[in-house]
């Protein structure tokens, strides 16, 4: 019996905030909005003359629905904080003297923009860290190897604190020396790992190459991050083979740590929705749309104190469900994860299409590569310049593969799955750009 299987029938704990019924949650966040809202009218740089030019008042929030009326603040608004403010930008909020972190973005599209937290906001992320992994069953008796990344980013510090405070024993392992991870687990015995999608599967294709079977190791848990593939069902079904393991998604960005996370029944990860109010808006309009419908994650912090903000567009595309979960928790979920990024949606023929699902189709097509292309050129457009099918563009692993075979069956999935039209282009492997950081997958020519 694999070590892991004892752990599995630890106690579950919940906390009686993910259990409460709808009307109480809303008032809670109701109460605590309130209270955000006149500190940040008072001490807020960026906030408070922001509301003195609306002739806005705090006495106008009468209903969360109320909250819409204030803009929506994105990263631009951030980035041009500390262009006006050096260093620290606007949105700090409390003196200086008690921000005990600063965390810095990743930098994919700007130049790294920092974040803070003041040793309450640290014990409130841990305490959220913490109710992820006891609803992922993650406690005492496990050790839980953290390959995220400990310098400069949020994913490393944040899921020790919390796993730590669950009960469990952490390995600070970060993202490198792949001979090491691998020993590490073999020696002794971790239970977890915690990492990037690709990171994980990267570790799992190494092991086998060392006459091993990941699926044979002690790893019963994965917590993945950074990027969605704990969402899209063939990535995650991929993972949880290779390692015999069960694999949950963690949702998090520098500015909200954490968001959402998935609990045993994987049924999407949980909001922590007495942390951040969340609206899922249209992203043309701004609007709110109802349940089931995809729409832009928004997200206010209720109680944060170090540079909180309010309306953040996180510009993730997301699907919630606020009915409650055969878990016991009632905090809505993102059914499917991520979708993708709003700027990266594509509407064909009526039809949402999102990188993710491409990915899908890709990975679980035989002879591609995991590197794909969404191309926006004139070709994709009818005369009304709407979007009339996809142009794709992958990679072959093998070079005596035949191109068109592996097109027209690509077409073909993407046919029946999408009911969108595609154009796929069947490249040599290696020819697509590599990135190092997150890969951009939609290019416009
Ligand atoms: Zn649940």
């Amino acid at each position: 019996m694999r070590s892991g299987a004892l752990i599995a029938a630890a106690p579950l704990h919940l906390d009686p905030v993910e259990s409460w019924d709808r009307a109480t949650l809303e008032e809670f966040q109701l109460a605590k909005l309130r209270v955000q809202l006149a500190r940040l009218a008072q001490d807020s740089a960026h906030y408070a003359p922001l509301f003195r030019r609306l002739g806005w008042n705090v006495g106008e929030l009468r209903s969360l629905a109320d909250l819409s009326r204030l803009p929506f603040t994105h990263k631009s608004d951030y980035v041009g904080s500390i262009g006006a403010q050096t260093p620290f930008g606007k949105f700090m909020t409390v003196p200086q003297s008690d921000v005990r972190r600063m965390h810095f973005s990743s930098g994919t599209t700007t130049a790294p923009t920092p974040q803070f937290w003041t040793e309450r906001d640290l014990d409130r992320w841990a305490g959220l860290y913490a109710r992820h992994a006891h609803a992922q069953g993650i406690g005492a008796g496990d050790i839980v190897q953290c390959m995220f990344t400990y310098t400069w980013f949020v994913g490393g510090l944040g899921a020790t604190a919390g796993y730590q405070r669950a009960g469990a024993m952490v390995i600070p392992a970060g993202s490198q020396d792949t001979e090491r991870q691998i020993n590490t687990i073999f020696t002794y015995g971790t239970t977890v790992l915690c990492g990037t999608p690709s990171f994980i599967t990267h570790l799992a294709e190494e092991v086998s190459k060392r006459g091993l079977d990941p699926a044979a190791s002690t790893v019963r848990g994965i917590m993945m991050g950074g990027e969605p593939g704990a969402s899209i069902p063939a990535t995650r079904r991929r993972i949880e083979a290779l390692w015999g393991a069960r694999a949950y998604d963690a949702y998090g960005c520098l500015e909200f740590q954490p968001i959402a996370g998935d609990c045993e029944a994987q049924a999407g990860p949980h909001l922590a929705e007495d942390f951040a109010y969340a609206e899922i808006v249209d992203a043309d309009t701004g609007r709110a749309v109802p349940d089931g419908t995809p729409g832009v994650l928004v997200l206010t912090h209720l109680d944060k104190q170090a540079g909180p903000l309010v309306r953040w567009w996180t510009g993730d595309v997301v699907v919630r469900d606020s009915t409650p979960c055969s878990c016991g928790r009632t905090h809505a979920r993102l059914v499917g994860g991520v979708r993708g990024r709003a700027d990266d949606m594509l509407v064909v023929r009526g039809v949402n299409v999102f990188p993710s699902a491409i990915e899908e189709l890709v990975r679980k097509t035989a002879g591609l590569g995991d590197e794909y292309q969404l191309v926006i050129d004139a070709s994709v457009f009818d005369a009304a310049g709407f979007m009339k099918s996809i142009h794709l563009r992958v990679e072959q692993t093998e070079p005596s593969a035949e191109a068109e075979k592996l097109a027209a069956q690509l077409t073909q999935d993407i046919k029946q799955r999408l009911q969108v039209g595609a154009h796929v282009e069947v490249l040599p492997f290696g020819t697509l750009t590599r990135s190092t950081h997150k890969a951009r997958r939609v290019v416009r020519e």
